[in-house]
């Protein structure tokens, strides 16, 4: 969406090719019997992007605040600014009153890191300045926003490490730690995992919810005379004649193309015999490299309506929630007992798979999304949608997929979700769910043809096959193909919503 936009803005000749009726991919919301829900992110983090993106392109959008509220067990903390991040301290330290010096080294941690986002995200990002277009205006900001990149720059290549040993190195106790990052991506770079308390602060919440961005982007797109295919399909490039064909058998031909899919199906769908001899090798070692890795951890969410009024959810948390029921956490039960299930898959009895989910329910992290306490046309009068979700692994869904337990399974996830909340947050809950349905790893694989269901690209578990230096990011929209640019969450890590507008715009430069 950021591509088209910025090339049809400079007037170029743009057609977006999207699979799904709708655009947004991982960004959208959705209605279900006067219910509006995100199916993707549920806010979007500002991250020095966004409202600059809104200026830019002028889009008629409104935002609303979106504060996030931190839970374990019955303690409750809403985030508002810096300070909050004592008062964390003082809930873990409450919890874990034999670790406080364990919790002071995390807290220190996590605090240096705020005020290198505070470089990274706290500055419009140049990129998406309206006074770009003058060199002059542009020069000073550019180089100011430049020079304490670099320093920051220094520092996060320092902390490249896994968030599990950068904890380890600060703490010994388990439970504190799974606490503060159970709900990360296995392996994710300790910048990254632990910046987020910073995040927490940046998200927002467009009125009429996510997809109602998508929607004025959409239009801009339109008004600056773009086109839009809906329900195309990409799947074949044929990148020396510079052809692509869908699934109906249509062909386009193009002069640039950016590819925002994923890159396993990209290289997929190019054979040798479509790439010019002196870029084949290039290509062939690329195509193997992409191929060989996996998408991170995927996501199960459940989504319900409840006969109970906002006023209800806003007396206990704000509207964007992290929860954790039990503060002992997750220790192995997402990791080596994962594992060990797997690998007995096929003796495994629905009783044992459900008894691993009982467990992994009771000691995990959720993300708990209430868009009418940002926004009350969000669901009907004196009664309130709501999300609840947490990371999950693809393998396992499509074990459990080739074993015919699909549909039950999810019931059980619904039935256990709403159990959680409403035990430890949200008592009522339980008896006032007028209905509820899930999506899984799988679901997300189906919408947007994501491999393994991956909603922010590479696993980081392993050798990642693009660009992960950000002094780097610029090349990372470059592909093996000649005259095809890449954008979105596969093309750099780690990714997520800022990623893919900010290498959205850069693969559009590219073009122009
Ligand atoms: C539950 C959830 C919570 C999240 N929370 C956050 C968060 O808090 N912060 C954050 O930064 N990020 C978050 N994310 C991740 C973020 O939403 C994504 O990383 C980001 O939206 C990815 O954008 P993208 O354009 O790269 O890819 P996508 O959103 O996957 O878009 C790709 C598009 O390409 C289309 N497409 C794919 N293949 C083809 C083809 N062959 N032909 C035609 N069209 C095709 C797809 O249909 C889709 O519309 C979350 C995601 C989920 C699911």
């Amino acid at each position: 969406m950021t591509a088209a936009l910025s090339l049809a803005d400079k007037g170029k000749e743009v057609l977006l090719i999207e699979k799904n009726e709708q655009c947004g991919g991982l960004m959208n919301s959705f209605e279900r019997d006067g219910f509006r829900f995100e199916a993707g992110a549920r806010g979007l983090v500002n991250a020095g992007l966004v409202q600059p993106l809104i200026k830019e392109f002028a889009l008629d959008i409104e935002i609303l605040p979106n504060p996030i509220s931190l839970g374990i067990e019955d303690k409750m903390l809403k985030v508002d600014g810096e300070n909050s991040l004592s008062l964390y301290a003082d809930v873990l330290k409450d919890l874990y009153p034999e670790s406080t010096d364990e919790v002071d080294r995390i807290i220190q941690a996590i605090r240096e890191i705020i005020e290198d986002m505070k470089v990274l995200y706290g500055v419009d990002n140049p990129l998406f300045a309206k006074e770009k277009r003058n060199i002059l205006t542009m020069a000073p900001s550019v180089l100011a926003w430049m020079l304490k990149f670099v320093r920051t720059m220094y520092r996060i290549t320092r902390m490249s490490i896994p968030f599990e040993d950068h904890l380890d190195a600060l703490a010994a106790n388990q439970s504190l730690k799974d606490i503060i990052g159970q709900h990360f991506f296995r392996g994710t770079p300790a910048f990254f995992a632990l910046s987020y308390f910073a995040l927490y602060d940046d998200y927002i919440y467009p009125k009429g919810g996510v997809g109602a961005f998508i929607d004025k982007m959409v239009e801009a797109v339109g008004v600056r005379g773009g086109e839009i295919r809906y329900g195309t399909e990409i799947v074949y490039v044929d990148a020396r004649n510079k052809t692509l064909k869908d699934s109906a058998g249509s062909e386009y031909r193009y002069n640039k193309m950016i590819w925002t899919g994923d890159l396993k199906a990209l290289y997929t769908m190019t054979n040798d015999e479509s790439i010019e001899v002196r870029a084949l090798d290039k290509f062939r070692t690329t195509k193997q490299a992409i191929l060989a890795h996996k998408g991170a951890e995927s996501v199960l969410s459940v989504f319900l309506a409840a006969d109970l009024a906002p006023a209800f959810f806003r007396e206990r948390t704000s509207g964007h929630v992290f929860y954790t029921p039990d503060r002992r956490g997750l220790g192995t039960v997402h990791t080596t007992e994962l594992q060990a299930l797997l690998q007995r898959w096929d003796t495994v009895h629905k009783e044992d798979l459900y008894a691993w989910l009982d467990r992994f329910c009771h000691y995990n992290t959720f993300e708990i999304s209430i868009p009418a306490l940002r926004d009350p046309d969000a669901a009907p009068p004196g009664k309130t949608g709501i999300i609840i979700s947490t990371l999950f692994d693809y393998e396992l869904t499509s074990r459990i997929r080739a074993k015919g337990w699909y549909e039950e399974f999810k019931m059980r996830v619904e039935e256990l979700f709403i159990k959680t909340v409403a035990s430890g947050l949200y008592p009522d809950l339980g008896d006032k769910v007028l209905f509820s349905f899930s999506s899984t790893p799988w679901s997300i694989h189906e919408w947007v043809g994501s491999s393994e269901g991956s909603i922010v690209g590479w696993s980081f578990e392993g050798e990642i096959p693009v660009v992960t230096s950000m002094l780097n990011m610029g090349s990372s929209v470059q592909t093996a193909l000649p005259d095809i640019y890449a954008a979105g969450k596969w093309v750099y890590s780690p990714a997520g919503g800022p990623t893919a507008i900010m290498t959205g715009r850069m693969a559009a430069k590219r073009c122009q």
